[in-house]
């Protein structure tokens, strides 16, 4: 069970109150979209997601286990989540392999679960044919599919997306949206996707939060949310 349950989750820096008070629940294999113009909190709750930074008050928890309170803010990579930044970062000088594994080497691994991992997260994305190549030998989109699978291939509970589609090119906007729905949906990771973008939640997502000014100010499906004037 990766399910989410944040409480009563506020955030400051020093006199200015970025997130009020969150409550909201992300069942387990939930695709939600947190959406919201500029400034709104978004990052802010990703951040304590991930575990970049400790609450103010409240609380966060995955699978019922307290990951995140004033208290206590279980690190990065004790909590089985994966973030993937809008930049897509891969290095040019490692093959999509190296790429993909880079997050495992990490970890004390024997080697032969590591090219299991390793192969899975490449299936999962449609790179296998491709392990030995450099990025500059990709298009945009396999380079995107690479960051995607290092973000895979620690096999988390969860994953966080900041602004995946942001960046890019309409045709590259359309394949990793497609891509990023199909990962979803094969694999059933409890996946938490951070636009500002409406269009972007309302076809992406199972399930938007819409935040304004450090709060949540509407839940649902993305029918519920848009349908309203
Ligand atoms: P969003 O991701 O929705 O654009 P953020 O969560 O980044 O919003 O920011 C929410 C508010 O908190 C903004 O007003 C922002 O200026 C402020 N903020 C974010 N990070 C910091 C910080 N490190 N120090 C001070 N203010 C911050
Ligand atoms: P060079 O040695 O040519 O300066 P680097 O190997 O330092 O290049 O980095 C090349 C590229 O790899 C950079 O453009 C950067 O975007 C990316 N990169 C470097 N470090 C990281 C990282 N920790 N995560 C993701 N991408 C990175």
């Amino acid at each position: 069970m990766s399910d989410i349950d944040i409480r009563q989750l506020s955030k400051s820096y020093g006199a200015y109150q970025a997130l009020q008070s969150i409550d909201l629940h992300i069942p387990d294999g939930a695709l939600l979209a947190l959406l919201g113009p500029s400034g709104c909190g978004k990052s802010t709750t990703l951040q304590l997601l991930a575990g970049f930074d400790t609450p103010s008050g409240g609380e966060i928890r995955a699978g019922g286990e307290l990951i995140s309170s004033p208290q206590r803010v279980v690190p990065p990579e004790r909590r089985g989540i994966s973030l993937v930044f809008q930049n897509y970062a891969v290095w040019p000088h490692k093959t999509v392999a190296e790429n993909v594994a880079f997050g495992l080497q990490l970890r004390k691994l024997a080697r032969a679960e590591l090219e299991a991992r390793l192969s899975r997260a490449l299936e999962a994305v449609r790179l296998t044919p491709l392990r030995d190549r450099y990025p500059f030998e990709l298009s945009g989109g396999q380079q995107q599919r690479v960051a995607l699978a290092r973000a895979l291939a620690v096999e988390p509970r969860i994953l966080l997306l900041d602004e995946p589609l942001s960046n890019l090119d309409a045709h590259l906007r359309e394949e990793m949206r497609f891509e990023i729905r199909r990962v979803h949906d094969e694999l059933g990771i409890t996946t938490v996707y951070v636009t500002h973008d409406q269009g972007e939640a309302l076809v992406t997502a199972d399930e938007v939060a819409v935040m304004k000014g450090g709060i949540v100010q509407q839940l649902g499906s993305p029918e519920d949310i848009f349908e309203r004037p």
